[in-house]
């Protein structure tokens, strides 16, 4: 039950490890992360069980310079490998971890999705597949998350991050009722569930409002409130050692 981001950094993959060890104290029973290097690499890694046990499969070629991970807390679907997240739209263009619960994804899938076929039983693969569906459409993949965040109904709770292979240094962030900070870097930007995760890295934090949507590059961090409109919040100071 927790997430993290980064982007910019070229060990992703230690970052993200690391802060999923971190985040381990909020209980879990599966976990996961999906790497991109920017140059045509990525690496999709999922286990059931413990960090420890994603660490043991993350073989020395998995690299990347931006990437994200979650632990699971299981709401919708077997605690299994197949159902822990990163999870991944049909024709494998983006990549989402999700902490929370969709309300209507039954709903969603019916009306949207008839067509796709699905690997997982989780809530969550409704929204990665619903963003591909509004990109198939001719949305640019922003616009087709916003667009997939609008049509989820009022009890859904969701802290998410998502990649597009075709765009492989950004992030993109939502959240609403789960907690959700980015953290400010130089050259870099990470995104976590809870500041501990990435204290080694920064110590400065942006703290998000339910119906943020963001746009997390390596130089830039770009903010819409609920309505669509462009937002600054300013970042606060963790002063707490790693
Ligand atoms: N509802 C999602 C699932 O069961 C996310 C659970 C979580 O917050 O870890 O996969």
């Amino acid at each position: 039950c927790g997430i993290v981001g980064i982007t910019g950094k070229d060990n992703a993959v230690e970052i993200l490890i690391n802060g999923l060890e971190k985040l381990e104290y909020r209980g879990y029973d599966s976990a996961g992360i999906y790497v991109n290097n920017g140059n045509g690499n990525d690496f999709l890694v999922k286990v059931k069980g413990r960090i420890a046990d994603l660490k043991d499969k993350v073989t020395a070629d998995v690299k990347g310079t931006a990437g994200i991970g979650h632990t699971r807390w299981a709401t919708h679907g077997v605690p299994s490998e197949t159902n822990a997240h990163p999870h991944i739209s049909e024709n494998g263009r983006f990549y989402l971890v999700h902490n929370g619960v969709i309300g209507n994804f039954k709903e969603l899938r019916a009306k949207y999705l008839s067509d796709v076929h699905f690997a997982s039983e989780t809530d969550t693969e409704v929204i990665v597949q619903m963003v591909e569906h509004f990109s198939n459409e001719g949305l640019e993949t922003k616009e087709a998350f916003k667009k997939t965040i609008s049509v989820l109904d009022e009890s859904s709770s969701y802290a998410f991050l998502l990649m597009d292979r075709e765009d492989p240094e950004t992030l993109y962030v939502a959240k609403s009722k789960s907690p959700l900070l980015i953290g400010v870097g130089e050259g870099f930007n990470a995104v976590c569930s809870d500041s501990m995760a990435m204290l080694k890295e920064t110590h400065e934090f942006i703290e998000l409002t339910d119906g943020d949507v963001v746009v997390v590059k390596p130089d830039s961090i770009e903010i819409e409130d609920k309505n669509g409109k462009k937002i600054e919040r300013k970042p606060f100071y963790v002063d707490q050692d790693a």
